[in-house]
């Protein structure tokens, strides 16, 4: 569920805007005074912040900046003062959104649900988990380019890393030679086909328990190799 805190001295106001947030699902608390507001704000967390513009002790100008100083809670902005609203879109103190007193309750859900719909999209892909591959005992992470064979971690060189990785992500998938010397290396590069061999052998040492009877990488004779799953 998430935590919203309201900071707003107007009780009537406070109240309202908190009876339709919980309405709609929200966990809500409200601070009467900017002194109360800045220090909740700072120390507990909150997925929004709606934060009135004047208020006893400190206002909503100096709790916007010292909260933007360290978080990147969304805050929507409120003031009875168009003039206001204007003049802190001036200042650019990084609220997200600015609203007019009077608004409609339903409004500020609607404003609220976008904000956090945006947040969680912003935050969710800079969390993005690395891709990663398992096929039995071999784990590839193939964001951070490691690989892991019954979870112990091995080296690999960047081709061999390259060729592992696509031939896992193409499992029971037979290459040619031809096909995975064209996929791995670029149309400059010296070398040949046995070039792909050579690196099968090299990855060969490092994930399988037997190299003479492969369980990963097999060879199909006369054509080429397939990670098998
Ligand atoms: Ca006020």
């Amino acid at each position: 569920m998430s935590k919203i805190l309201i900071v707003e001295d107007e009780s009537a106001i406070a109240d309202l805007e908190k009876d339709y947030l919980e309405l709609s699902g929200f966990e809500v608390e409200v601070a009467n005074d900017g002194q109360t507001g800045l220090k909740k704000s700072l120390t507990e967390d909150y997925d929004l912040i709606i934060l009135d513009l004047m208020l006893p002790n400190v206002d909503g100008f100096e709790i916007c900046r010292m909260v933007r100083a360290e978080k990147n809670t969304p805050i929507i902005m409120v003031s009875a003062k168009k003039d206001d609203i204007d003049k802190i879109r001036g200042l650019g103190l990084g609220a997200d959104d600015y609203m007019t007193k009077p608004f409609s309750p339903s409004e500020l859900v609607a404003r609220v649900k976008a904000h956090l719909a945006r947040y969680e999209r912003l935050v969710g892909s800079a969390v993005e988990e690395n891709k990663v591959i398992e096929i039995r005992g071999i784990k590839i992470d193939t964001t951070a380019r490691r690989v892991w064979v019954n979870g112990e971690e091995k080296a690999f060189t960047t081709k061999e890393f390259d060729l592992l990785t696509f031939l896992a992500a193409h499992p029971n998938h037979v290459y040619t030679k031809d096909e995975l010397f064209s996929e791995i290396w670029d149309m400059e590069s010296i070398g040949d086909i046995a070039t792909v061999t050579v690196h099968i052998k090299k990855i060969r040492e490092k994930i399988e328990f037997d190299t003479s009877k492969p369980q990963y990488i097999e060879t199909i004779w006369g054509v080429g190799y397939r990670f098998k799953v």
